[in-house]
Order: structure tokens, then C-alpha cells, then sequence
């Protein structure tokens, strides 16, 4: 390809929304442009290049694992939601629209029941199964705050493959060949990533796993072992039991007036109890379907906090958001007095489990103004939950060793759904002995438009982009400093066509421009190499290039076009 007559409208502007350093250089190298600044994305020539090399190496692992790939419709009937009971728990991410003729549709945020929709109507027998399909393609989110350019748009380009199987067993085989396979993805393309344990959101199920690539700007906390291969999200991190070496307080069981004391601090200074033996009792308002919602009271340890979405599972809610003093008030609570003993009715309590069997507690008292001590919560028969947000240093569950945060993009998730849409759905196969029943299901994502972000947040310096070897939209750019000089364009163009003939995915930067400003597009857009042909050239030198850390060799020009091979052969990003 000659520069000449690329389309790259590179540019000096920082845009006005961009802070990450991914979402500034793929707009100023021109890789892509933003539609009305709101989610929505063009890919230009060098980005398309990208986005091609990524969804290559996708494809490529996939389908020598023996996925299959198909292309689903991007609209979607509101009915298939519907059969599944997602057409309202989606909540507002979900587009719906009408045709003409008044039907409902939606724009796909993930294809499940669409899938299942395509298997029930061909699959009838166990000897159809196993089967894993996939797709490349678009997703529509109406995310609330679109932003970080590819991180989170509104529609994006993703992988989405789903695994069919007879047995439980055989799903989880495929999902142990699902992980090894993304395992290799995400090392082909140049990541520094860690697989996590993760919450299952939305989509429902058990066993779930995240692809976290490791970067400071990431959205997700992720919790790590050093010692171990443990890693979580923070959302379903576990930790092992945290003991409390402060004594057992032994304050008599009785109403004590607290005026105004009503943070953990001031109360563990009031009593001189450590927040271990008080019940920290957070209140949040649970919404469901058709507008339901309900005030539910989590307690837990003062000396914890609370996780909402280990909170919000623990309840079965779409959401959770904070309660007001109104609500709290309408069902009889009061904000800072709240416990989860002889809470009103109506109200629904949910217990951390590290509080069974606590004894010698204080927590409020459901009365402005008063607390309760020495407590139990030992014989209760109230629900309980893991809710705990695992803080820094809380000891590994697996090995006992520290945990400590770290950041991360999630870039690939899969999931163990079980017969979660197979039932609702009617998605059945006929057993060996005639019998019908429910498909069991596996789950996979890869968020390919937001890998080309996560790529550049890991490899990128103060001047550009520096792409991964097999990402990047060109593996060599060769660049004629002057194009006056027929000696330096003569040279260029044979290195170009002999490039070309031996395979290389070859840019020559044939622009009339200065050289300093070729220079700046070069290390804005991050070509892993370049052959930069100068005025040395008289002296029979050109340079060879290494975008990582702009190392500059003098190399013969007789020999570049044997460096030039065995440079792009042997070099692993
Ligand atoms: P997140 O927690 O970041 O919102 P998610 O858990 O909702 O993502 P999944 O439903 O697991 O996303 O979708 C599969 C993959 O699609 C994700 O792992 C992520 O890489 C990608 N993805 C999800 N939402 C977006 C988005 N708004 N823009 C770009 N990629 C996305
Ligand atoms: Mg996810």
C-alpha cells in the first residue's frame, strides 16, 4: 500500500472527551472518528486493518478448536426476549424499536436467545451435539455513559460463541477448551492478561470467567494473588475468614442511648469495641420486573464492607440503588439505627455469613438514637450471603498469602450457563433412550473493538500507538526521507515490490511531506518496523527502526532487504 494514497487523517488535536491514551491516538493517528461524539465509532482504512488482524487471530484460534462460525442477524425480535424473560430485565441498554407494521424488535446487546433460537429449529438429537458456534459481530448497548472511545461504546464489534452440549460434563470440558483457547488469543495478539473468576451479571448462570488485560486505566478492580494463580473480580472475589485480634467485648444486653453517634468510627470509639463486633446495616432498594421494588437491609461485620453486586445477586434484583431517608422513614427505619433484629415488616434482611453464630454484637436498635449490646445472631433463621468486598491484604481463600488490587480491562468472558435459556426457550434434544431434554449451555465473549483499545492502553509511549506483531495494521512502513531524490526513490520503491513479493504487509510512505512530519505519523500510528532510506544512502546506509523504545540501527542498504526479513520473522511483537 502506498501512503500516497491511504487515507489517514492523522492530526495534532487531542479530543475534547479524550483522557486515555488509547482513545486519543486511535482518533489522532486516524484509525478511527467518532459520530456525534456519542458512542458510535467509524473505523477508517487503518483501523479496519486493526480490527481485521485481531478478528483473524480470533478466528484463526477458534476455529482450530473446532468452533463453527455463523452470522446472526443484528435485529433481533422482541418475542425471543420475551421467551426469555430478558425483554424487561435488560432495562434501558436494550434498543427497542417498531417496523412498520408495528412489530417489536431490538438490537442484539448479546445473541443467546437468537442462538438458541437457531439450534432449537435444527438440532433434534444427542448425535447433533456437541456443538460450538460463533459470531464476529456487532452488538448495540445503549450504555448510560458511553466513553473511553472503543473501551465502551454503544455499538461495538464482538465475538459471541455459545457451546451446546448433552451433559454438564461435556460443557464443562468445552468450557475448560474455551479458556485455553482465549488463553492463546490474547498471548498471540502481545497482551499481558489474567483470567479471573467473575460475576455472572445479566446473563445469570454459574462459573464464570474473566479476561482481564492488565492496565492502570482499566475499569474492573481485580483482586490477585502473588503467591497463587488466584485472581477475581472484586465483585465475586472471596477471601479466607478474617479474624479479630481486638478482645471479645462483654457489654450487657441492653438499649444504650448513642445521640448522633452514628458512624462506624464515632461508635467504635463510644463503646470501645472494635467494628468487628458491631453489625454494619446498609440499606439499598431492590428493583424488579414491572417496576417492582423492595427495601432490603444488608448487614454485615462493621469491619467489612459491603460488595452491591454480590448484594444485588444475593436478592435476585435487576438492580439495587441507595434507599432515601423518605423510603427508609415510609418503612420505619432510621438512617445510622438500623439493624437487622426486629427489622419492620415488609423489610427484607440479608446476613453476611461471616455474622453466623456472632455473638456479643452492638448494632442499632431501629430507634432514633439507640443501639443494642451484646447481641446474638446466632439462631436466627435469616437468609444469608457472601457480600463482602475483599479489602487489600486480606489473606488468599486458596493459599493464605496477601491479596492485593490491581486494574484491568475485561476484554473476554465465558460463562457456564447451564439450561438457562434452553428451557425457557424450548431448545431439547432427544437422548439415547428417546427422551427429551433441555440442551446444557456454555457462553463466550470478546469484546474484538475494545481489545484495539485494551492493546494500545498496554503499548503505547508519549508519541503513539505501538501495535503488537499481530495487530498491527502494517508489519513494515518504508519511508523515503526526500522524494526529490531519485537515488532515495528508486531504492525505496525496489525494497517496496521486493517486500511485497515475499508477503510482507508493506506501507511506503511515498508523501511529499518533510521528513520530520512523515517521522510524527510514523510514531503516531506505531508500524512495529521501519526502513527509513535518508541522505546516508549516498553513503550506501539506510536505518532500521523498532517503533518499542524508537531504537534507531545503521544498516547496510545492500543487506536491508535480509535484515528486514529476518527482523519481522523473528521478532515476537
Ligand atoms: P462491562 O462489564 O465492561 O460492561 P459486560 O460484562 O457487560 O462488560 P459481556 O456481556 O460480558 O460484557 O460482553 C462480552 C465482552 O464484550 C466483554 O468482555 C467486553 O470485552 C465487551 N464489551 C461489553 N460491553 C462493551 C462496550 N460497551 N463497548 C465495547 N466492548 C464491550
Ligand atoms: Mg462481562
Amino acid at each position: 500500500m502506498r501512503f500516497s494514497r491511504l487515507l489517514v487523517p492523522t492530526t495534532k488535536e487531542t479530543p475534547n472527551d479524550a483522557t486515555l491514551a488509547s482513545h486519543i491516538f486511535l482518533i489522532r493517528g486516524g484509525f478511527i472518528q467518532s459520530v456525534s461524539g456519542s458512542g458510535l465509532y467509524n473505523f477508517l482504512p487503518l483501523g479496519k486493518r486493526v480490527l481485521d488482524k485481531v478478528k483473524h487471530v480470533v478466528k484463526d484460534e477458534l476455529d482450530k478448536a473446532g468452533c463453527q462460525e455463523v452470522s446472526l442477524s443484528f435485529v433481533t425480535p422482541a418475542s425471543l426476549w420475551e421467551e426469555s424473560g430478558r425483554y424487561e430485565k435488560y432495562g434501558k441498554e436494550l434498543l427497542r424499536f417498531k417496523d412498520r407494521k408495528d412489530n417489536e424488535f431490538v438490537l442484539g446487546p448479546t445473541h443467546e436467545e437468537m442462538m438458541v433460537n437457531l439450534v432449537r429449529q435444527s438440532v433434534k438429537s444427542y448425535k447433533q451435539l456437541p456443538l460450538n458456534l460463533y459470531q464476529i459481530n456487532l452488538k448495540f448497548r445503549d450504555e448510560i455513559r458511553p466513553r473511553f472511545g472503543l473501551m465502551r461504546g454503544r455499538e461495538f464489534l464482538m465475538k459471541d460463541g455459545y457451546s451446546f452440549h448433552t451433559t454438564e460434563e461435556d460443557m464443562k470440558r468445552e468450557f475448560a477448551l474455551m479458556e485455553e483457547t482465549y488463553k492463546k488469543i490474547f498471548t498471540r495478539l502481545g497482551l499481558e492478561f489474567r483470567v479471573v473468576e467473575a460475576d455472572s451479571g445479566a446473563i445469570g448462570g454459574s462459573g464464570s470467567k474473566e479476561f482481564m488485560v492488565l492496565a492502570d486505566s482499566g475499569e474492573d478492580t481485580i483482586v490477585v494473588c502473588d503467591a497463587c494463580e488466584y485472581g477475581a473480580n472484586i465483585e465475586a472475589a472471596v477471601r479466607q475468614e478474617k479474624p479479630c485480634e481486638a478482645s471479645v467485648p462483654t457489654l450487657a444486653q441492653e438499649k444504650v442511648h448513642t445521640p448522633d453517634i452514628t458512624t462506624m468510627e464515632a461508635l467504635s470509639a463510644f463503646f470501645n469495641v472494635d467494628p468487628y463486633y458491631f453489625v454494619k446495616t446498609v440499606a439499598m432498594k431492590a428493583l424488579y420486573d414491572e417496576g417492582k421494588t423492595q427495601i432490603v437491609l444488608f448487614a454485615l461485620r462493621g469491619s467489612d464492607e459491603l460488595q452491591e453486586v454480590k448484594a444485588c445477586n444475593a436478592v435476585d434484583a435487576n438492580d439495587l440503588v441507595e434507599a432515601t431517608e423518605e423510603e427508609l422513614a415510609e418503612v420505619g427505619l432510621v438512617a445510622g439505627y438500623m439493624s437487622p433484629l426486629n427489622a419492620p415488616e415488609g423489610v427484607r434482611v440479608v446476613l453476611d455469613e461471616n455474622l453466623k453464630g456472632a455473638v456479643e454484637m452492638i448494632c442499632g436498635a431501629n430507634e432514633e438514637g439507640y443501639h443494642l449490646t451484646g447481641q446474638k445472631l446466632e439462631d436466627t433463621d435469616m437468609d444469608h450471603a457472601d457480600l463482602v468486598a475483599v479489602q487489600e491484604g486480606d489473606l488468599c481463600a486458596c493459599c493464605g498469602a496477601p491479596l492485593r488490587y490491581t486494574k484491568g480491562i475485561e476484554a473476554g468472558h465465558i460463562f457456564q450457563l447451564g439450561t438457562q435459556y434452553s428451557e425457557p426457550l424450548g431448545a431439547t434434544f432427544l437422548d439415547e433412550n428417546g427422551k427429551s431434554q433441555p440442551m446444557v449451555m456454555g457462553t463466550y465473549g470478546i469484546g474484538v473493538s475494545r481489545l484495539l483499545a485494551a492493546i494500545i492502553e498496554q503499548n503505547h509511549d508519549e508519541k503513539g500507538c505501538i501495535w503488537t506483531k499481530e495487530s498491527a495494521p502494517f508489519a513494515l512502513y518504508i519511508m523515503v526521507s526526500n522524494i526529490k531524490d531519485d537515488t532515495q526513490l528508486d531504492f525505496g520503491e525496489k525494497l517496496y515490490t521486493q517486500a511485497q513479493e515475499a508477503g510482507i504487509d508493506v506501507v511506503f510512505d511515498d508523501r511529499k511531506d518533510r521528513f520530520g512530519a512523515k517521522m510524527k505519523d510514523y510514531e503516531l500510528i506505531g508500524i512495529p518496523h521501519a526502513v527509513i532510506i535518508g541522505k546516508k544512502l549516498a553513503e550506501g546506509k539506510v536505518e532500521f527502526v523498532t517503533r518499542k523504545g524508537m531504537e534507531k540501527e545503521e544498516v547496510d542498504a545492500d543487506a536491508i532487504f535480509d535484515i528486514v526479513k529476518e527482523r519481522l520473522c523473528s521478532s515476537s511483537s
